[in-house]
């Protein structure tokens, strides 16, 4: 059997076809395709806007960019996911606040994030992990009494539900990104949804160098007058991924029901298994499985030995306040036991469209001889 990776994309003649008439067409960037590309996330979420730019990350940063915060102003995230949840405070001049997780959805603990919150306290980035929803109604609660700005890092949550609706509109800001392991890509990509004019106008700005109006306006119009209104970053998505983008979500649908496929199988073959535990999918929750992962003892010699099986577990995530770069704001892990725990355990198993039925038996015959 060949490496199987824990994530790849998927990609058909009709997306490369898609991507060779952009580049035969008028505009690479800041086109026409942005804007349909933009128009259909925002139509599948249920959110009013959509601003698509060249990163989840990118989209993470201007998200916080566009609240104006005082510098040193807290943000209050989960340490369980990937660095870009909590640098996007750093870049902003403020300090990533982290909270620890339940061990049930492995999503921020609301009681911790109250412990948490200080005068200082401004925005709660919540992530929804390997696609399974935060629950939103009690943190709407929290944000309303501390009048605190809410980011939901949805990068891997494109496609799930929270009480039958789609994760995108809400928090103040949802923010997706389609690299390739994601739900869709565009090589890399993100995108950001929200349902207020006012933060929807300043991203599409921040996005392009703080800049009121774009290449094509000013191409369109008599006038060359433009004005920098904030200091923003050139953040713009292409056409050609735009185009990439908009073939994707033609099958979404496909993608996210092959998804629930293989968390079916792998549910009837490891859920009475006394040595793994699951990821719990809470009533409230449609869970859009960016990842699929299991919770095992001697995780690192289960890891080695799937390894050397072919098979590309992979380990989300090393908590954010173990990397070097945080080691500064003097962050102690004995305040987050239930990350510790989680994170000793855990282990992404394949989970991707183009996943075979015949690696996905590979896959679990071999966890099953392995964790045995
Ligand atoms: C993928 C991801 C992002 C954004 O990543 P990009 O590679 O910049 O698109 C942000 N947060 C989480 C939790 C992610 O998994």
């Amino acid at each position: 059997m060949k490496m199987i990776p824990y994530g790849r994309q998927y990609i058909d003649e009709e997306d490369i076809a898609a991507v060779v008439e952009t580049l035969k067409s008028d505009w690479l960037t800041s086109g026409p395709k942005v804007d349909e590309f933009e128009a259909e996330i925002a139509k599948y979420v249920g959110a009013k806007y959509a601003i698509a730019v060249n990163s989840g990350t990118s989209a993470l940063d201007i998200a916080i960019a566009s609240l104006d915060l005082p510098s040193g102003s807290e943000i209050i995230t989960t340490p369980f996911t990937f660095a870009a949840s909590a640098n996007c405070a750093l870049y902003n001049n403020c300090k990533p606040v982290f909270a620890d997780i339940d061990t049930k959805t492995y999503n921020i603990d609301i009681e911790q994030i109250k412990k948490k919150i200080t005068k200082k306290t401004k925005a709660i980035v919540y992530v929804d992990y390997a696609g399974h929803p935060c629950p939103i109604n009690e943190l709407n609660e929290l944000a309303q009494k501390h009048d605190l700005y809410l980011i939901e890092d949805a990068a891997h949550a494109f496609g799930a539900e929270y009480y039958g609706k789609k994760v995108g509109a809400f928090a103040d800001i949802t923010e997706f990104s389609f690299h390739p392991v994601k739900h869709i890509t565009t090589g890399e990509g993100g995108a950001l949804t929200t349902n207020d004019e006012r933060l929807a106008n300043k991203l599409r700005i921040l996005r392009t160098h703080g800049i009121d109006k774009s290449a094509r306006e000013r191409f369109q119009n008599a006038s060359f007058a433009y004005d920098m209104k904030y200091l923003g970053r050139n953040y713009r998505i292409t056409d050609i991924q735009c185009a990439l983008g908009l073939s994707q979500m033609k099958k979404i649908e496909t993608f996210l029901s092959r998804r629930r496929q293989i968390v079916r199988k792998y549910h009837d073959a490891f859920e009475d298994m006394e040595n793994i535990s699951l990821q719990s999918e809470e009533k409230y929750a449609k869970n859009a499985y960016h990842l699929f992962t299991i919770r095992v003892k001697n995780r690192d010699k289960v890891f080695a030995e799937l390894r050397k099986r072919n098979i590309g577990v992979n380990v989300h995530y090393i908590p954010t306040y173990k990397f070097s770069y945080y080691q500064q704001f003097k962050i102690s892990q004995i305040n987050y036991p239930n990350t510790e725990k989680v994170y000793s355990e855990i282990l992404s198993l394949p989970m991707y469209y183009g996943l075979t039925d015949e690696e996905l038996d590979y896959v679990i015959i071999n966890v099953n001889e392995v964790v045995k």
